[in-house]
């Protein structure tokens, strides 16, 4: 990808351990912003994974398989050095509730000065505040229907 035509590229990055409803809220809104968005899927060794990285970005390419300005790509870098990579001048993230908030400012702030990257942050729509990938990983864990957190297409 390269980005001779000035066009605005954020990267919206996570585990996405699975992709939620709240997510794709983001995503779509962001696309109002962004020309293009590059989800990227961390690869985190420390996180204890619940749907195989694999999995998790065949799903999400599937969601957005109609819209060419999104795409996703796993990375195992720095945030930072994975917007680089991309060509991506922005980090697009969202913001649940205060915790959200102050973990997000110290990211954005870290790379800001390490990265010389902008981060824009997205408040929540209020009904899709109390969902969270953990929210969906133990409902799935006791075998309980999660169709309602996760989008359409991953059902
Ligand atoms: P991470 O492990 O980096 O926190 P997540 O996959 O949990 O990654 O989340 C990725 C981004 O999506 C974060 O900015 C997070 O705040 C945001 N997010 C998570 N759940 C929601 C939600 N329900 N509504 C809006 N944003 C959300």
């Amino acid at each position: 990808m390269n980005n001779t035509n000035n066009i605005k590229r954020a990267i919206f990055p996570g585990s996405f351990d699975p992709f939620t409803i709240g997510h794709y809220d983001i995503v779509k809104r962001g696309l109002g912003i962004f020309d293009e968005i590059v989800i990227g899927i961390g690869r985190n060794a420390t996180k204890k994974e619940t749907f195989p990285i694999r999995e998790r970005e065949e799903a999400i390419r599937k969601i957005f398989k109609d819209e060419p300005r999104i795409s996703v790509q796993i990375y195992d870098c720095l945030t930072v050095d994975f917007a680089r990579e991309v060509n991506a001048q922005f980090i697009l993230r969202g913001v649940r509730c205060v915790q959200d908030f102050e973990y997000e400012r110290n990211m954005a702030e870290a790379n800001k000065s390490i990265g010389g990257i902008e981060t824009i942050l997205l408040y929540t729509r209020p009904e899709y505040a109390h969902i969270s990938s953990t929210l969906v990983r133990d409902l799935y864990s006791y075998n309980k229907d999660v169709s309602a957190f996760v989008p359409n297409h991953l059902h």
